[in-house]
């Protein structure tokens, strides 16, 4: 007779352990977090990091952490077809985990993906945005500066699961301005996703500038 209280404890299964390559690249993005801290990119507990490991599984950076002093291991496992943790864990991945797992399934090649709240990108940039004719808009991937790029916004919500679920990405520029918050790049790798964001920081900047009286 089995007693009541033999009852078998429930299985503990172990987090998963980034592959040596997602470790490389988390070791990598943590050095590019603390980059663009230090250039006030995300004051406070903003901006978060993820990168790609495999199907299905990606690693984001914990909620409530300032990104400045992030260590790879605070990286969270996601299944970013289900935007939800692989299994309950010590603790939580960002606010915005919805939107990285959305550009992991609209984009095979996108490896890691940032997101930060740059200034001048963030102060400038809404519906219709464009750029034009500087040739740091060869670092989005075109072959010339002659050309007219209109920058993907969209409003800011709070609701990023919905955000998730219903975005489309612009797999070109392979970025995503949310008006009056930040933005999110992506690439193949995390220094790629950073060029991206600085190349649009650096082009705000400029317009800033050439709008002075
Ligand atoms: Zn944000």
């Amino acid at each position: 007779m089995v007693s009541l209280w033999q009852t078998s404890k429930p299985a503990v299964h172990p987090l998963p352990v980034p592959s040596a390559l997602a470790k490389q690249e988390l070791k990598r993005t943590t050095a590019l977090a603390t980059q663009s801290a230090n250039r006030s990119w995300h004051p406070a507990t903003g901006g978060n990091f993820s990168v790609r490991d495999g199907d299905d599984l990606c690693w984001v950076s914990p909620s409530g952490k300032h990104k400045g002093m992030l260590e790879w291991t605070d990286f969270l496992p996601v299944d970013y077809q289900k935007a939800e943790l692989v299994q309950p864990c010590y603790a939580k991945p960002s606010d915005e985990t919805a939107l990285h797992c959305a550009v992991y399934r609209a984009d095979p090649t996108a490896r890691a993906v940032m997101h930060v709240h740059p200034p001048h990108t963030t102060a400038l940039v809404g519906k219709d945005f464009k750029l034009s004719d500087n040739e740091m808009l060869k670092a989005f991937g075109f072959k010339t500066h002659e050309i007219d790029v209109t920058i993907p916004s969209l409003p800011n919500t709070q609701d990023m699961d919905k955000l998730g679920q219903d975005v489309k990405l612009n797999l070109e520029l392979k970025l995503l301005v949310l008006e009056g918050h930040g933005v999110y790049a992506w690439g193949k790798t995390p220094d790629e996703a950073m060029f991206r964001i600085e190349a649009l920081e650096f082009l705000c900047q400029l317009r800033s500038l050439n709008s002075r009286p």
